[in-house]
């Protein structure tokens, strides 16, 4: 996969880029990542990319010119169909971003991410270029560059080879429609707080059935919204009412 970021702050990427798990994707080859001054592309002497909007008020807007050019001379390498990217607005006002976009996001060869700053982007960025508006969550930040960090380490991390089977993405929360189950290590023991004695039982279908039903209750308690498109099985709907029932597992 090969990952560029439009970006008027290049630098904040470089601690990210060359860091745990997205550091290690590239070393080994798996992504490429490469940011890309779209200052560089201004038509104007002072270099500025951004612009009073039309009709007054506040703020600056980003000029379309740097952005598009920025974007075609990238494309302008060629590539086949296949490598045709996806041109990512990153955006308060797109679709909020989710595991399931994470993981469709996987599987695309090329990626282009947008950051923008100031008060928006020429309506024209939005509307002709891109493909896709994401949005972090439903908070305003100063500029892209954070949710793309997000965006990036999120889709890398489930790239085939990237994480090894002790980090391994399948159980994390959302892969599963699920939050995950609760987690221990040693000692056993610690102050007066035990390990719940299935986990040391060393059974692995009693463990794995502890598991899914401490993620299920989890995910009840926590983000009910997530069991709304569930069909559970039978086991699951019977762990429900149990719960509806105030019967908690511990
Ligand atoms: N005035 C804009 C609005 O109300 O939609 C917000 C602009 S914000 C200060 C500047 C830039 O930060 C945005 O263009 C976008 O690239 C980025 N940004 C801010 N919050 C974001 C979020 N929740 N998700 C994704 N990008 C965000």
């Amino acid at each position: 996969m090969r990952i560029d970021v439009l970006t008027l702050f290049p630098e904040m990427f470089e601690g990210v880029f060359s860091s745990s798990i997205l550091g290690k994707a590239s070393e080994k080859g798996i992504v490429t990542l490469n940011t890309v001054n779209f200052r560089e592309y201004s038509e104007n002497k002072h270099s500025t990319v951004d612009d009073y909007p039309y009709g007054g008020g506040g703020g600056m807007v980003l000029k379309p010119e740097p952005v598009f050019s920025a974007v075609e001379d990238l494309l302008s390498d060629g590539g086949s169909e296949e490598d045709s990217p996806r041109i990512i607005l990153m955006c308060p006002q797109g679709e909020t971003f989710t595991q399931a976009k994470a993981e469709e996001l996987s599987r695309q060869r090329r990626l282009i991410l947008i950051c923008g700053h100031y008060e928006g982007y020429d309506e024209r960025i939005r509307r002709y270029l891109v493909t896709d508006e994401l949005s972090i969550g439903d908070y305003v930040l100063t500029g892209g560059e954070i949710p793309a960090m997000a965006v990036i380490d999120s889709v890398v991390r489930l790239l085939p080879g990237v994480l090894g089977n002790e980090q391994s993405a399948v159980t994390d929360s959302f892969s599963t429609g699920l939050l995950e189950y609760p987690h221990y290590t040693r000692p056993p023991k610690f102050r007066d707080w035990e390990v719940p004695e299935v986990l040391l039982s060393g059974h692995h279908g009693n463990i794995a059935q502890w598991r899914r039903k401490q993620a299920l209750y989890r995910t009840w308690k926590r983000r009910p919204d997530l069991l709304k498109n569930r069909s559970p099985d039978k086991l699951e709907e019977q762990w429900l009412k149990e719960f509806e029932q105030g019967q908690f597992p511990d």
